[in-house]
């Protein structure tokens, strides 16, 4: 397919005629930051731990950092999880609750980004995302708040009304759009189980799975938010992603080294 055959496609086709759409991806992809990895560093399962659990990630973060580009995601966690109650029990929909978790989301990015700035690793938000390549190149690494800025346009659930597209969704979506070379989930847990280890004892642990046996294994809670596993069925890059246990020390760096050390879930070959 030549680009004068999608152009003519495109003017003469409606954008979702199927034989362009096709076409529109006939050339290669192209990687953005094909060295980085995208790192999410969990609200609820870790930061919200304070000081134990973020300050022995932050000397990992340094260390990984010299031989590793780093874009490290926060999540929100449990002042996000108070707000949204709030929200919800005031009548508020979706749009609203997503930009009151888009905001925890960037003080766990403001918290940490200070904790790292004496290393010159900057916090990058809103239109200065652009710019996170240039911070990448210089420092290594930057910070960043991992819910997706859909704000008042964030999807509307199914059931209820919290965001479905938080902030694994958001780190997700940097490392897919970039082209990142991998997607590390840093949790308090080793990975994912068959169902919630804190309130099931009897969860055993599933080292590795496909996308589409565990949404055939329809387990009842997930480590990492449903909507990751849709994303990841369409990703052109980022087709496998590494649960850690962050407060385990070493797990992280021997993930970005390429190690299995958590849960892997893959989608297999496109
Ligand atoms: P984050 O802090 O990144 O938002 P969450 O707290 O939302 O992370 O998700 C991680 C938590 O998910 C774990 O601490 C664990 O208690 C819970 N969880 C629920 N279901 C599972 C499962 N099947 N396997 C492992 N952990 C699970
Ligand atoms: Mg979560």
């Amino acid at each position: 397919m030549t680009t004068a055959a999608l152009g003519e496609l495109l003017l003469s086709r409606s954008l979702d005629d199927p034989e362009l759409l096709a076409a529109s991806e006939a050339a290669p992809q192209t990687r953005i930051l094909p060295d980085a990895h995208v790192l999410k560093i969990g609200g609820q399962s870790f930061i919200d731990r304070g000081r134990a659990a973020v300050h022995p990630l932050i000397t990992e973060l340094l260390a990984a950092r010299e031989q590793h580009q780093l874009l490290i995601g926060t999540g929100g966690g449990t002042r996000a999880r108070h707000a949204y109650a709030l929200a919800a029990e005031l009548g508020m929909p979706t749009g609203v609750l997503s930009d009151i978790g888009s905001a925890v989301a960037g003080q766990n990015a403001t918290m940490l980004g200070h904790l790292l700035a004496k290393y010159g690793i900057p916090v990058v938000a809103g239109g200065a995302m652009a710019s996170l390549p240039l911070k990448v190149a210089e420092v290594g690494a930057a910070v960043f708040a991992g819910m997706p800025p859909y704000d008042m346009w964030q999807r509307v659930p199914a059931e209820g009304v919290i965001p479905p597209y938080r902030t694994d969704a958001g780190c997700y979506l940097v490392a897919e759009t970039y082209g990142c070379k991998s997607m590390i989930f840093v949790k308090d847990e080793d990975g994912l189980y068959t169902a919630n280890p804190k309130t099931d004892p009897a969860a055993e642990f599933i080292p590795e799975i496909t996308v589409d046996e565990l949404i055939a294994r329809d387990l009842p809670d997930l480590v990492v938010e449903r909507p990751v596993l849709d994303l990841m069925r369409h990703a052109r890059f980022v087709r496998e992603i590494q649960i850690v246990n962050g407060l385990k020390p070493g797990l992280l760096t021997r993930a970005v080294n390429g190690e299995h050390v958590g849960t892997i879930i893959t989608a297999g070959a496109r």
